[in-house]
């Protein structure tokens, strides 16, 4: 019998209100359920929105120092379960365990990060223009927020959003990716644990267009923090105006990878195997296209499929294995498709192009790592993203070029130079239009410490991680005192 998952609502764990369920398989092997989980619809959203309303008023008033207690407690839970927890995400998702304990450190330095966060959530000062008048701004909750989220990172992206969110005194309701509801549910049962109060984090599990467009659409939750594709990401931002929510939207990526001949090979072809196919090139920052200038790009691809061609496709699980599945069948089929898309358009696999035909891949959304050359930028390859182990390989007369080729496309995420050249690397950080440039490393490895987002149609301007995101789930309440005892009339009375 499958476990079967609940929703957690108002301190209760709670079937969906219809009774409906929806079950969800590991990607490397259909035939194991990970778990039942409730197909919940706007009722249960309603009940949700409604604990959480509740809860604000005792959560808002509870001291950050407090809040941040129980987040550094979660940390603590989440050191002494990594494992369990890593072990159950790789079944959930497929990508294999290292990438998966990454994941989960990364929910770690979070939670950290926002333990002491509590004791900083700094304000500002400012002398007033006026005498005897004290001038200053302070962060204040927000209400509630609407959490939804994919299931590339199903540990990682939930807590960069939940974890600041509850530190600054908001309450949450979840919706998590219909692919990773068990990961998701697991971070619910730590946030129980280390004390966070009832009604103060609601999971409701479902599809997104039920589920999730009942969140961005009640009048109840105050912001909404989406991470997911562009074409979601516009129709949550179209939705949300209604109500006019406060938005932040963290979307697609076609970042490139840009090597000179002056660069370490070794190194840049280390990089570009970990950037294309870590996470078998289902992350929003995974290196979708190869910038190679013309005089080493014989050479360079060479090496490439050399090293493409050895990549162990399999079960994340295994020892040795380097490239998981695909999260579901949908996914690989987008794979398949513009494989398809780019032979037509007339460029050429050099590695991989196909689903595996040996019989220990038959149970699997199994693709193998593939490569394509003679891509030009007005391909379809060299300008959609793909979210699969495909790269596409385009060549370049130089580092303008280069970088021009790099900016062709409607996002910007992630961006990578190698490079020995230290004027050169400094006018690539000034020209690139991305949100993260990587110079000598690849376009995957965001520490949790650091802003992370994109620009253009990657997202709205918000960032996640570090310092900044503190300023999306906190509001600035600016606050005046005037001890003059008489009425003083600011730009008028003092000039
Ligand atoms: P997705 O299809 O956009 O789904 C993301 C989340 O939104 C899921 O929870 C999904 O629910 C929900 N959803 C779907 N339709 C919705 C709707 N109409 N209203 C409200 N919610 C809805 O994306 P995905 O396939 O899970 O993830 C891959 C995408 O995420 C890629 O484009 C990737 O680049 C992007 N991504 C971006 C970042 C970043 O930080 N920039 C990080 C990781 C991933 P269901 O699961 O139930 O469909
Ligand atoms: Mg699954």
């Amino acid at each position: 019998m499958a476990k079967k998952f609940r929703n957690y609502i108002n301190g209760k764990w709670v079937d969906a209100l219809s009774g409906q369920t929806f079950e969800n398989r590991n990607p490397a092997n259909w035939d194991e359920v990970i778990g039942v989980f409730p197909k919940s619809s706007k009722e249960d959203v309603n009940d949700a929105v409604k604990s959480a309303r509740k809860a604000f008023e005792a959560w808002r008033l509870t001291p950050a120092p407090k809040r941040g207690d129980i987040l550094r407690k979660v940390g603590d839970l989440m050191v002494a379960k990594k494992e369990e927890l890593s072990r159950q995400m790789t079944k959930e998702m497929g990508k294999v365990l290292a990438e998966t304990r990454g994941d989960v450190q990364e929910g770690i330095d979070t939670a950290y990060y926002a333990g002491t966060e509590g004791r900083r959530l700094f304000g500002h000062t400012a002398p007033s223009e006026l005498s005897n008048k004290f001038n200053m701004a302070i962060r204040v909750p927000i209400g509630v927020a609407g959490i939804v989220t994919p299931w590339n990172f199903p540990m990682a992206i939930p807590t960069w959003k939940i974890f600041p969110a509850l530190l600054c005194g908001n309450t949450i309701v979840f919706k998590p990716a219909s692919d990773t509801p068990a990961t998701a549910t697991s971070l619910v049962e730590i946030l129980i644990e280390a004390g966070v109060p009832e009604g103060v984090v609601n999971i409701v599990h479902g599809g997104g267009g039920e589920v999730g467009n009942a969140i961005v659409g009640h009048p109840d939750v105050d912001l909404i923090s989406f991470t997911g594709s562009t074409g979601v990401g516009k129709k949550i931002s179209v939705m949300a105006s209604e109500t006019l929510k406060r938005v932040s939207l963290e979307l697609g990526g076609k970042n490139a990878q840009i090597v000179m001949p002056d660069a370490d090979m070794e190194l840049a072809l280390e990089g570009v195997l970990w950037g294309a196919f870590g996470t078998t090139g289902q992350r929003c920052t995974a290196t979708s296209r190869l910038i190679l200038h013309e005089k080493i790009h014989d050479e360079f691809v060479k090496m490439l499929v050399k090293r493409v061609e050895n990549l162990k496709l399999g079960d994340g699980l295994k020892k040795g294995v380097d490239v998981g599945p695909c999260v579901n069948e949908d996914q690989r089929k987008t794979v398949q498709s513009y494989v398809e898309i780019g032979l037509e358009q007339g460029a050429k696999i050099v590695a991989g192009g196909e689903i595996p035909k040996d019989s220990n891949f038959k149970k699997g959304w199994f693709y193998r790592p593939t490569v394509f050359t003679n891509v030009k930028p007005e391909h379809r390859i060299a300008k959609e993203e793909i979210f699969g182990p495909v790269l596409s390989v385009l060549k370049a007369k130089s580092l303008d070029h280069a970088i021009q080729i790099l900016n062709d496309t409607i996002y910007g995420l992630s961006s990578s130079l190698y490079t020995r050249d230290v004027n050169g690397a400094f006018r690539a950080i000034r020209d690139i239009k991305a949100g993260i440039t990587y110079i000598n490393a690849p376009t995957i490895g965001a520490e949790a410490h650091m802003p992370f987002g994109g620009v253009k149609q990657t997202g709205n301007g918000h960032r996640e991680g570090g310092w900044a995101v503190y300023d999306f789930f906190s509001e600035w309440k600016t606050v005046y005192i005037d001890y003059s005892g008489g009425l003083q009339r600011a730009q008028i009375d003092n000039y």
